[in-house]
Order: structure tokens, then C-alpha cells, then sequence
């Protein structure tokens, strides 16, 4: 099955009553599955981009495009194939893992008879498994992170979006998520914002630098390295085009 998430020319000005701000300035790249890093600074656009391509935010113009289709009118047909994991936390404090992760699986029309199921699945792969009873209002940073990465999983996604998704992890959960994502990543597409280079320098097949809403540039680490740091690493990469004091 073709898998193919295509930007053309995507911008985005937030207009608000005085000032006008462009977040995005004609982003454009085609990805098959793999494992991406959308690589920037605070500010670069990379949250507007996924709330774009997830269909929580309208650009200005330009369009996304799913397997040649134009995601706006496909509707809960994209929605089926879309998993997203927020930037933010919004949780429901008084929900129980277990229940936050059937409720997300209700939303997502996932069959009842599929649902526990699943829901068991992905609280193994982000090792929630025996936290699934405790109400949300006691779940760490962390725990939360892990819990919202487990929700953009359900329905078996062919496009995963997750927007800093190792924010507020110590650093063996970072490692033990950043792993589950490199296996996912085989027959599917993942894109993962950060502006963490060591969230994505050893698993990510390609990197996107965004930089104040443009793309500097798509390739892989070494490629990168190769380019902007010979002999140094993709952080030496980040310090050349984003400057000492993004670091
Ligand atoms: P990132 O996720 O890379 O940190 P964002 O997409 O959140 O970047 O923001 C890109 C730019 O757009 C920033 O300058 C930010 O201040 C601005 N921005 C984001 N959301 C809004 C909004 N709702 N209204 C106005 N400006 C916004
Ligand atoms: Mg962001």
C-alpha cells in the first residue's frame, strides 16, 4: 500500500488585531515511511505545521496531501489513518489510563470489541501496563507523556504526528520512547518535532531543519553532518544553522 504525506507550499500568518505573524513561509517536502525529526528552535513553526497537517489549524495557503488526496476532503478518512500526540497536556484528571485510552479509542471508532485489546497493547509499548488504574491527577509529567503517546498509537496509525513527545521525560524514558518509535517506524510514517537533537539523531532516517517557518533543509544525519559539520555531529549541525544561543 502507498503511504506518501505530501506539503506544498504550506503558509501560515497568525493575524491577530494589531500584529500579523508568519509562522510558516511555504513549506514543502513528499515523505514515505520512516522516522522523520522536524529539528528547530522554540518559534520555527513546527507545532503550527502539525496542527496543519493534523487538521486542528487551516493554513493560509497551501496544501497537505495523503496519497495524492487532499487531506481537507478526506475528512475521518485521513482521520482513520492519523495518530497525534499534542504539544500540550490536556487531560482528564479524574480518568483513570485505562479509561483515558478507551475514551481516545471511542473517538477514533475503534470497535468496542478491539478496544481493550489494543488499549493493553499500546500501554506495554510505553510501559503504562500496571498504571493503567490510577486516576490521571497522580501520573507524573512523564507517565502523561507516555500516556498520550500510547492514545496517538491506537487504531494502528500509517502516520503519526507527535509534537515534542519526550518533553518532561527523564532520560531513560526518553530512550525507552525513542525506541518504540524506531520500531514503529518500518512500514509507517513519524514525524517527531523536537528541539532536542539527541531525540532524533540515532533514529531518525531523515531530518527536517526548520527555521523561522522555512525548510533549511531534508537529509539524513550523515548527510547533514557531512554538510554543515564535517567530522562533528548532528548537535554541531543545530549550532551551525540555528546559532550558539538556541543550544
Ligand atoms: P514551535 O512549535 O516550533 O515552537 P510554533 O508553531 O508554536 O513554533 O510557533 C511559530 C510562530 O508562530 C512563533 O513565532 C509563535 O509565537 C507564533 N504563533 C504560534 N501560535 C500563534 C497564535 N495562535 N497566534 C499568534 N502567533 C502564534
Ligand atoms: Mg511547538
Amino acid at each position: 500500500m502507498k503511504r506518501q504525506i505530501e506539503l506544498y507550499h504550506l503558509t501560515k500568518i497568525y493575524n491577530n488585531q494589531k500584529t500579523s505573524r508568519k509562522a510558516l513561509a511555504g513549506v514543502s517536502f513528499t515523505l514515505g515511511p520512516g522516522l522523520y525529526g522536524l529539528l528547530g528552535p522554540n518559534g520555527a513553526g513546527k507545532s503550527t505545521m502539525m496542527n496543519i497537517i493534523t487538521g486542528n489549524l487551516d493554513a493560509t495557503s497551501g496544501k497537505v496531501l495523503w496519497n495524492g488526496k487532499n487531506v481537507l476532503r478526506m475528512g475521518r478518512e485521513f482521520r482513520r489513518v492519523l495518530g497525534y500526540m499534542p504539544q500540550q497536556q490536556n487531560l482528564y484528571d479524574s480518568f483513570t489510563g485505562r479509561r483515558f485510552l478507551l475514551y481516545i479509542a471511542a473517538l477514533k471508532e475503534i470497535p468496542r470489541s478491539d478496544a481493550a485489546l489494543q488499549v493493553q497493547r499500546v500501554a506495554e509499548l510505553v510501559h503504562l501496563s500496571s498504571e493503567l488504574e490510577k486516576r490521571l491527577a497522580a501520573y507524573s509529567g512523564g507517565m502523561k507523556q507516555r500516556l498520550l503517546a500510547a492514545a496517538a498509537l491506537l487504531g494502528e496509525p500509517q502516520i503519526l504526528i507527535m509534537d515534542e513527545p519526550t518533553a518532561g521525560l527523564d532520560p531513560k524514558e526518553r530512550v525507552r520512547l525513542r525506541q518504540v518509535l524506531a520500531q514503529l517506524a518500518h512500514d509507517r510514517i513519524i514525524i517527531v518535532a523536537t528541539h532536542v537533537v539527541s531525540d532524533v539523531e540515532h533514529v531518525a532516517s531523515e531530518i527536517l531543519l526548520l527555521k523561522e517557518g522555512q525548510l533549511v533543509d531534508q537529509a539524513s544525519p550523515a548527510a547533514l553532518i557531512e554538510k554543515y559539520a564535517p567530522g562533528g555531529t548532528l548537535e554541531d549541525v543545530y549550532l551551525t544553522i540555528f546559532g550558539e544561543d538556541e543550544a
